[in-house]
């Protein structure tokens, strides 16, 4: 089954290694995400998030440049494996070739610093999917309150979208730049969801009501992405899925959100955001090539042909049929 991945991290990976000097390419790694993996996988787009830790650059736009320069070097590098996807032409081609296709994302909207002249040129660099915040408040809004030590979150009901925010959403909808909710507050989400006039999405979130974390999604939440035609990409981090003591990311667990998701905002919500290169290394779909194992339990629980192409890649299709520019 072909896939459309909504989100890894595996940018920041290559940047960092590059950075002190590591040899590290995106053909072949031991990364959860390297070419190999894709096609063995069944990859038709991954997307790529340029991810800025915010509180650890000086200079948080030059980082997302460079994260974008290590996105762009290894689709030179390996033009016939793999090729970026801006518009809708290029997701044509994609379609109709054998190569995997690149979609360019953003995690930290605070990388912008509330300018949108800043934001309009990451669109311009082909950012098609960006979220408004990581896990800091940053310029446009706040995130859920999360204890960077242990993991444990509070939902925010208090603070959301600020000024500049509200600024961001509607011209990231004018430019065809899609709104990521993933890691905004809970009040953040809902400024989203009332003032937007298009679909919004959270490319890695899962369901609230089967594992607490909040950087999960509440049932309302979830009726609100559906019913504006958003999707949220289940997230194969532990901690988000399993609410044991010892959370485990199991294709089973990942079935259980897909399950729960379905029965509260519809089979046309689902879709994938692995979030690998960002989570843990011991999870039972360890590498990107594992992804047939989620195909195998949802085909198992009795979801149909058409159900699990919509999950893995119709829906998240879909959007980018929507939203990408012509040309
Ligand atoms: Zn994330």
């Amino acid at each position: 089954m072909k896939a459309i991945d909504l989100h890894c991290d595996t940018l920041s990976a290559l940047r960092r290694a590059h950075k002190e000097g590591a040899e590290l390419n995106l053909a072949e790694n031991d990364l959860q995400i390297d070419l190999a993996k894709l096609e063995k996988g069944g990859s038709l787009i991954q997307c790529f998030a340029a991810f800025v830790f915010l509180k650890g650059e000086e200079d948080p736009f030059a980082a997302a440049l460079e994260e974008i320069d290590e996105f762009y070097a290894a689709m030179e590098r390996w033009p016939d494996r793999i090729t970026p996807v801006k518009t809708r032409a290029d997701l044509e081609r994609v379609l109709a070739g054998d190569k995997i296709g690149a979609l360019l994302t953003v995690e930290e909207g605070g990388v912008c610093k509330g300018n949108p002249a800043l934001l309009r040129t990451l669109y311009r660099l082909g950012a098609r999917i960006m979220t408004l915040t990581w896990n800091f408040e940053n310029e446009l809004a706040w995130p859920n309150d999360i204890d960077m030590a242990t993991g444990a979150s509070v939902p925010n009901n208090a603070n959301g979208l600020k000024e500049r925010g509200r600024e961001f959403v509607a011209e990231m909808e004018r430019l065809g730049m899609i709104v990521d909710v993933s890691h905004l507050g809970d009040a953040g989400f809902w400024d989203v969801a009332h003032m937007a006039t298009r679909p919004f999405i959270a490319t890695h979130s899962n369901a609230r009501a089967v594992c607490g974390h909040t950087r999960n999604l509440t049932d309302e939440m979830l009726r609100a992405v559906a019913d504006k035609g958003g999707v949220t990409g289940i997230n194969f981090c532990g901690s988000f899925l399993d609410p044991g003591e010892k959370p485990y990311s199991t294709a089973k667990w990942m079935a259980d959100h897909i399950e729960h998701i379905r029965s509260v905002g519809g089979i046309d919500m689902i879709a994938l955001g692995s979030d690998f290169d960002g989570i843990e290394r011991e999870l039972e779909l360890n590498d990107y090539s594992k992804l047939p194992l989620l195909e195998a339990e949802l085909h198992r629980r009795h979801f149909s042909d058409d159900e699990i192409e919509k999950i893995f890649c119709g829906n998240a299709l879909r959007l980018l049929k929507e939203f990408l520019p012509e040309n």
